[in-house]
């Protein structure tokens, strides 16, 4: 006998059908009977049901209603190449034809994992020769923690452990990837953070910046790196971790002098630094690593997303000579690992991807086309009545809604997180067509990298509309 809710599979098969045709209340059903959704109000969501996505093409993906939407968070910041590319796909068949899975363990390789290695190296800054694979960034995360404290181990340094990390951070949302991370919310669910990590205030202007310039600033946040290494005993600091621009936290652009600031105060403490480029590697910067556009030389380097466009799972650790060094010669065996680290389908595809993002030069248009015109484009977009202040790097952006504009970004008045303005308006950017998320009343993008100047023309038209609609909205 079927478990209650189970007849709605028959419906299924509509999904199947190359007539693409859908019967959204169906699938809602079978959706809201059975999926726990990542990060969601599972009672809300039932009570909603979910929009159903059906079908993506360059910047652009359709739901099961026909409507035309562009997706300007690139699924979740993944897409870079865009939807619909068939050379990854027949990549990806072709793979699973020849062998679909075979895993890395027991001294066994499979070619796509070891021309992915080759490849990524290339691509990666100096200091790199080699890779940890994994299926997310989440466990390139764990990977670091891991590493970073074999590392230590191995050099002799047991009490090193400690790893730095920034409130309102985002590096994934397993025990360790959560812990690394600065979300409130997500501490406050699990007993989290796990002992060993500590936190510092992150390099958000707006927030703690008032009365000093950005590059005053700059140097400030910085500083509490140093106050935090001095406080737990530099002896046992072991890393400190940092996505170059914070993502999930709101699109944290951080004054230039930031960077560099971090990166002096590592080298004077002899401490591991990470970048976690899950958003920012593959070209969001405008070059293939964040970290290059920061001006800063991390030891390891967390990966995903970006890294086959989300087409499918792969994530890792690319991992600098400094380290590999160390757990080459010294580290025997490395317990640590997982089923799909290196898993063929999913480097093949990451092969192509990486291949496009060359073919096409989209890393070169992002930093000297797209990139400065998405940055005109805010500007010009800051001169809406509800925008104070708006900026960007790269195929990176936000823009923050007021209730009243001033001069200086910290003279603007906010409205009341009770109004939820933010989620107001990413409403009314969905009825316009197009996909921006909220975080708080800041709403942020990340395009797909293939994104044309026309089509930002487009983007920013969308957004501007919604804008108005918000704003008449709260008259
Ligand atoms: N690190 C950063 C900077 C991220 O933005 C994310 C996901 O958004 C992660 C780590 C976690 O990656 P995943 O969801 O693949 O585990």
């Amino acid at each position: 006998s079927l478990k209650p809710g189970f007849s709605a599979i028959a419906n299924l098969n509509q999904v199947t059908e190359p007539a693409q045709t859908f019967d959204t209340k169906a699938i809602q059903a079978l959706d809201t009977a059975h999926y726990l959704h990542p990060f969601t109000d599972f009672k809300d969501l039932n009570q909603k049901g979910a929009r159903v996505m059906v079908k993506g093409d360059g910047i652009y993906i359709w739901d099961s209603e026909g409507k035309k939407i562009l997706d300007a968070m690139s699924g979740l910041w993944c897409v870079n190449v865009g939807y619909g590319r068939n050379s990854i796909s027949a990549a990806v068949y072709q793979q699973m034809e020849t062998l679909p899975f075979y895993n890395s363990f027991f001294n066994t390789t499979n070619v796509p994992a070891a021309q992915l290695a080759a490849k990524l190296v290339e691509i990666s800054p100096p200091q790199f020769s080699h890779v940890f694979f994994t299926s997310s960034g989440s466990e390139g995360n764990d990977t670091n923690l891991r590493m970073v404290r074999r590392y230590w181990d191995l050099l002799g340094y047991k009490d090193r452990h400690v790893i730095i990390s920034r409130h309102n951070a985002y590096h994934g949302s397993t025990v360790a990837g959560a812990s690394l991370g600065g979300m409130r919310a997500m501490h406050a669910q699990a007993g989290l953070p796990i002992p060993g990590i500590e936190h510092i205030g992150q390099p958000n202007y707006l927030e703690s910046g008032r009365g000093m310039t950005e590059a005053e600033f700059g140097i400030k946040a910085a500083s509490w790196l140093e106050d935090k290494i001095l406080e737990t005993g530099p002896e046992k600091v072991a890393a400190f971790i940092g996505e170059p621009i914070q993502g999930a936290g709101g699109v944290v652009i951080p004054p230039a002098t930031y960077w560099p600031e971090i990166q002096r105060i590592c080298d004077k403490y002899g401490i591991l630094l990470i970048a976690d480029e899950v958003i920012c590697g593959f070209g969001r910067l405008g070059t293939w690593f964040g970290s290059e556009r920061m001006g800063i030389r991390p030891d390891l380097m967390t990966f995903a997303k970006g890294v086959t466009s989300g087409y499918i799972p792969l994530g890792g650790v690319m991992v600098s000579d400094r380290v590999a060094d160390i757990l080459i010669e010294k580290g025997g065996d490395f317990n640590h690992g997982f089923t799909y680290s290196g898993h063929p389908v999913a480097c093949a595809a990451a092969l192509e991807n990486i291949r496009i993002l060359e073919q096409e030069k989209l890393i070169g248009q992002v930093a000297n086309q797209t990139g400065p015109y998405l940055q005109q484009a805010f500007a010009q977009l800051a001169s809406h009545p509800l925008v104070g202040f708006a900026n960007s790097c790269g195929l990176v952006a936000g823009l923050n809604l007021v209730r009243q504009k001033a001069e200086l970004q910290h003279d603007c008045v906010l409205f009341g997180t009770e109004q939820n303005v933010g989620m107001i308006c990413r409403g009314y950017m969905f009825s316009q067509g197009i996909i921006m998320r909220a975080v708080g009343d800041r709403m942020i993008i990340a395009p797909p990298l293939c994104i044309s100047v026309m089509q930002i023309d487009e983007m920013t038209g969308l957004i501007r509309s919604a804008l108005d609609q918000t704003l008449e909205d709260l008259q």
